[in-house]
């Protein structure tokens, strides 16, 4: 079975790492999927959030990386993936993944939506709070890998000038 894990990943974090690794071992591959968004407003470019998640998900064989832009569905669709995975967080995450599921569902019946918990441990970070803390200063360790945490160093010193 090929699972896709679909996201912005603005940038990656510990919660997202922590669903990949629970669910690489469930797939025969599972792709991590950059879903283009123009309309979102990204710190990091798609080129940079790709190369951050490939070096954060280099001990992971079965893991890929990989980028769509459009519908998360046809690029399930068109590689013949069977099971698309999303975190769940709290539960106002709960009414946006079921509206996207039964959506998904509509379009395309022979794929399933496997809505997993996050551990209690990184149930409250998100990408945004993550860049929140990055620009004012805050501690990263614990919220982010440690390339993630240069990265962001970098890029918010160059975006200061
Ligand atoms: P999106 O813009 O599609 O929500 P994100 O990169 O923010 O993209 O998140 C991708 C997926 O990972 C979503 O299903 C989201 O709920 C999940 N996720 C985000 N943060 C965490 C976390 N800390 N623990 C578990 N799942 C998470």
């Amino acid at each position: 079975m090929i699972g896709v894990y679909p996201g912005s990943f603005d940038p990656i974090t510990l919660g997202h790492l922590d669903i990949i690794e629970r669910m690489a071992g469930k797939f025969e591959k599972l792709i991590v999927l950059i879903a283009k968004a123009p309309d979102k407003n990204a710190l990091f470019s798609t080129e940079e959030r790709k190369q951050l998640l490939q070096q954060t998900l280099a001990h992971l064989k079965n893991v890929e990386v990989d980028v769509h832009q459009g519908l998360t569905i046809e690029y399930v669709r068109r590689i013949n993936a069977n099971v698309i995975v999303r975190g769940l967080r709290i539960v106002a995450d709960f009414e946006h993944e079921m509206t996207m599921a039964n959506m998904n569902k509509k379009l395309a019946p022979e794929v399933e939506t496997l809505l997993v918990f996050a551990r209690p441990d990184y149930f409250f970070i998100s990408s945004r709070g993550v860049k929140e803390i990055a620009l004012n200063g805050g501690q990263l360790s614990g919220l982010v890998p440690s390339n993630v945490q240069q990265a962001l160093l970098n890029k918010l010193s160059i975006k200061s000038f």
